[in-house]
């Protein structure tokens, strides 16, 4: 039997977006002045957060595994974050 790699593992989980009500809501000048922006990147393990062009900080939504790294280290005021709601979220898998 072969031993996947982290991303292997990673690339079979699915996840059903919620286009109305997205999960993350990053306040882009508070988390770039405090640094949490800078962290979020960094710390994510599923690289939801990158620089955007612009020097804002792009959100992909369907990538987040729900594990609340994010919420744990942003400054206060800087990030909302909730599970998604339903039927919608991270449906982890086998690989
Ligand atoms: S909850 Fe985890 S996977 Fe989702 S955006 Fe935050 S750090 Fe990334």
């Amino acid at each position: 039997m072969k031993t996947l790699t982290v991303t292997e593992r990673l690339a079979a989980n699915r996840f059903v977006l919620d286009e109305e009500q997205p999960h993350i809501v990053v306040h882009q000048e508070l988390a770039k002045a405090t640094g949490t922006a800078a962290r979020i990147i960094a710390a994510c393990p599923a690289k939801v957060y990158s620089w955007a062009a612009d020097g804002s900080v792009a959100v992909e939504y369907a990538a987040c595994l729900e594990c609340g790294t994010c919420l744990a280290i942003a400054d206060p005021g800087t990030l909302e974050w909730h599970y998604p709601s339903g039927p919608y979220g991270v449906q982890f898998r086998e690989g």
